[in-house]
């Protein structure tokens, strides 16, 4: 597969730019405003909620920390149970055990392959019984849609467990026509390199709950009292986001409507490129909100498509293009072994089937053009071991 080689490499989802970023950044320099907080941090959390429609919001220096911040605001602490997606990068679970408690992970269903409520509803319920309720549920939503909310907020409100979301992926997806990240107690969001827009690295929490945003702004600067001199009486983190990286995310900001309908696009094209081959299935798109395609993915039926999903993605990797396996659940991962799961059968289908194609809304119609084609090839050719035997 040598020729592929000639072409310049294809990602999954590199950085895409707009005609800001460098002027905000310049700005920082000119200013000398290169230090955590300042005029575009604060800037950039208010241009950033009003974007959202949401009332507080926290720069961070990753989604993770945003995440961890999160679960310790809501009470999450040693020895607590958290439920969360098994479906999902491993950064939606990590910040449980930061805390010392444990993960409970719950499977997906097939409409959204986000978590499952009914599964939810129904360990709630068993739970309540014997008073083992979890002290916070994380809803992931993953690859760019929404979770079904109601019946979880539903079932949540209930049993008086606070929900907070992940909505890294997901930055311009909305539920019923309001964005994600805004249901919960609180929200959390990634600008990592690969998401759908990007300051290098940073995360964003949100919050209707004032009091909430204040407590982690403390904790996110190494938890410093208000006095004089230097006093603490908790432990706190280094986890706000520069100046300097607050100016790309403003840049970023304003093109973010035109980088969903370039995912969005990009999805079009794969599905109406492959529908006719047999054995492909696209992630669908739930009737209850708007999915911004971050990554479009798909499901490999091999006895119908011809090839399973790896040797498709290697298919793809001799053409120089990459693509990636589906999130591997966090039930089947070696860190998390031991720790209940809530079904996962579908999580783990997905994950053995399931491909992301290139994404990037700076791919040019040249690019999607030989990741279908490629694609397509590979659909037609037999599996080498099999033609000969
Ligand atoms: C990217 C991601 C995160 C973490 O964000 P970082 O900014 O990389 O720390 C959390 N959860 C999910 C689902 C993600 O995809």
């Amino acid at each position: 597969m040598k020729s592929g080689k000639k072409h310049a490499r294809i990602f999954l989802s590199p950085p895409h730019m707009g005609e800001l970023e460098q002027k905000y950044v310049a700005e920082a320099f000119a200013s000398n405003w290169i230090a955590p907080l300042g005029p575009h941090v604060e800037a950039f959390q208010r241009e950033f909620a009003a974007t959202i429609g949401v009332s507080h919001s926290l720069a961070t220096v990753s989604g993770t920390s945003a995440l961890h911040l999160a679960l310790q605001l809501v009470g999450v602490g040693q020895g607590d149970d958290v439920f969360v997606s098994s479906l999902t990068f491993a950064a939606s679970v990590n910040p449980i055990r930061y805390l010392g408690a444990t993960p409970v992970l719950v499977d997906s269903e097939r409409e959204s392959w986000n978590i499952d409520p009914a599964l939810v509803l129904q360990a709630f319920k068993e739970r309540a019984k014997i008073g083992k309720l979890p002290k916070a549920l994380v809803i992931v939503h993953l690859y760019g849609q929404s979770a079904n909310l109601d019946p979880i907020l539903e079932c949540c409100r209930e049993y008086e467990v606070p929900v907070i979301e992940d909505a890294a992926e997901a930055l311009g997806a909305t539920y019923k026509g309001r964005p994600v990240g805004t249901f919960g107690r609180a929200g959390v969001f990634s600008f990592n390199g690969n998401k759908i827009i990007t300051t290098s690295g940073g995360g964003m929490l949100v919050s209707e709950d004032r009091r909430l945003v204040t407590h982690a702004f403390k904790l996110a600067t190494q938890a410093r009292d208000p006095a004089p001199y230097y006093e603490h009486s908790q432990v706190g983190y280094n986890y706000r986001m520069s100046n300097v990286l607050a100016g790309i995310g403003r840049g970023q900001l304003r093109v973010l409507s035109e980088r969903v309908a370039a995912r969005r696009r990009n999805f079009e094209f794969y599905a109406a490129a492959l529908k006719d081959l047999p054995g492909i299935e696209f992630m669908p798109e739930a009737s209850w909100g708007t999915h911004t395609r971050w990554l479009t993915t798909m499901t490999i039926t091999p006895a119908e498509f011809g090839i399973d999903r790896d040797e498709l993605r290697q298919r793809l990797d001799a053409a120089n293009i990459e693509a990636r396996p589906v999130w591997k659940p966090m039930h089947l991962q070696p860190v998390y072994r031991g720790c209940t799961a809530l079904g996962g059968l579908v999580s783990e289908d997905l994950f053995r089937r399931g491909l992301c194609l290139p994404s990037g809304s700076n791919m040019s119609p040249a690019d999607l053009e030989r990741v279908v084609t490629t694609v397509r090839d590979a659909a037609r050719q037999p599996v080498l071991t099999r033609a000969v035997s």
